[in-house]
């Protein structure tokens, strides 16, 4: 589906799915200038398809816009463009359990010119691919290589917008964590304070219940987090949202102050950090178990996700009707 804009937003169509044509001087192909999205479609047990608080990433995406010097898509087109693929492509939504359709907005700058400035020219696009499990061998403990070499975002900079320049960023650190032996990547700030993942944010669980998240201006604020403190508080855990160092971590894991610890986000729903890995120490041990709030929390999230719990916040939204 493709919903295009020139001064003003209009001509939404869904086309069949294909190569677009880009002019080369298109400023996206030089500065960057897009934003993205991630949500998924998921298939109830009676067949209805629902989507996970896509209200909150339409307004992400007008945050992230804002930022990047985009035009903001009002949140009613957001959501008119998510209905329309799955009005076209609702059998695309796979039923098998874990599985969702994961659709995929995205905004970028078509205008073609070569001097550095906003370009007034966008498109907005929305695919979709049918996903299952995020990590290969299901919900295992994940290892992860702590980058001290490179950062992801700084004070200032575009770390809160969802934007490819973020992730260009990440690439290069996230092929060392691979040569490490580890699946994904942990970003600090200041050398000193944990902000997150490649593409998952992260929470620690205290011996005394309370989880904790890092609080930044420069990390994505994930719709996953803010959902599973949500149920965390429902239960009647304390959660805090401040600056964590790596140094509170690894002390707080080597006490057993910190008990647990996951990382979160739309693909990987919930998923159990193993170990954390530095070029000099350690946390954790890779044969860790799986926390046992951790996976509570995620069964509960996937529940409400699959239909399969009363969605007592109001959530879900339908898609097909
Ligand atoms: N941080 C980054 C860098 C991400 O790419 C994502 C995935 N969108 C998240 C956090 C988690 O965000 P959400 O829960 O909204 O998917």
């Amino acid at each position: 589906i493709c919903w295009s804009v020139t001064g003003g937003w209009h001509r939404p169509r869904v086309q069949p799915y294909g190569p677009i044509q880009l002019d080369p001087a298109a400023a996206v192909l030089h500065y960057g200038q897009e934003i993205f999205e991630g949500l998924k479609a998921y298939r109830h047990a009676d067949g209805s398809i629902h989507s996970f608080r896509p209200e909150a990433n339409g307004a992400r995406l007008q945050r992230s816009a804002r930022r990047l010097a985009l035009p903001e898509l009002p949140v009613e087109y957001f959501i008119e463009s998510l209905k329309q693929m799955i009005a076209v492509d609702g059998a695309w939504v796979p039923s098998a359990p874990e599985t969702s359709l994961y659709l995929r907005p995205f905004m970028f700058a078509k205008e073609a010119f070569l001097g550095v400035r906003p370009a007034h020219k966008v498109a907005y696009y929305l695919i979709a691919s049918p996903a299952g499990a995020y990590f290969h061998g299901g919900i295992a403990p994940v290892s992860i290589w702590l980058s001290t070499n490179y950062a992801r975002a700084g004070k200032g900079g575009t770390g809160a917008a969802k934007t490819g320049g973020n992730y260009a960023s990440s690439l290069l650190p996230q092929s060392e964590a691979a040569e490490k032996g580890c699946q994904q990547v942990l970003f600090l700030r200041d050398g000193e304070y944990v902000e997150e993942l490649g593409g998952m944010n992260v929470v620690l669980v205290y011996k005394d219940g309370t989880l904790v998240t890092p609080e930044s201006d420069s990390i994505l604020e994930g719709i996953t987090r803010d959902s599973v403190l949500r149920l965390a508080e429902d239960r009647g855990h304390t959660v805090e949202r401040r600056r964590v160092t790596i140094d509170e971590w690894r002390e707080g894991a080597a006490s057993g102050d910190i008990v647990e610890s996951f990382a979160c986000g739309t693909a990987a729903v919930i998923t159990p950090i193993g170990q954390i890995v530095a070029e000099d120490f350690t946390i954790g041990s890779p044969d860790a178990e799986a926390g046992e709030l951790t996976m509570s929390l995620r069964q509960e999230l996937t529940d409400i996700q699959y239909g399969r719990l009363d969605d007592r916040h109001g959530w879900m939204l339908r898609l097909d009707a």
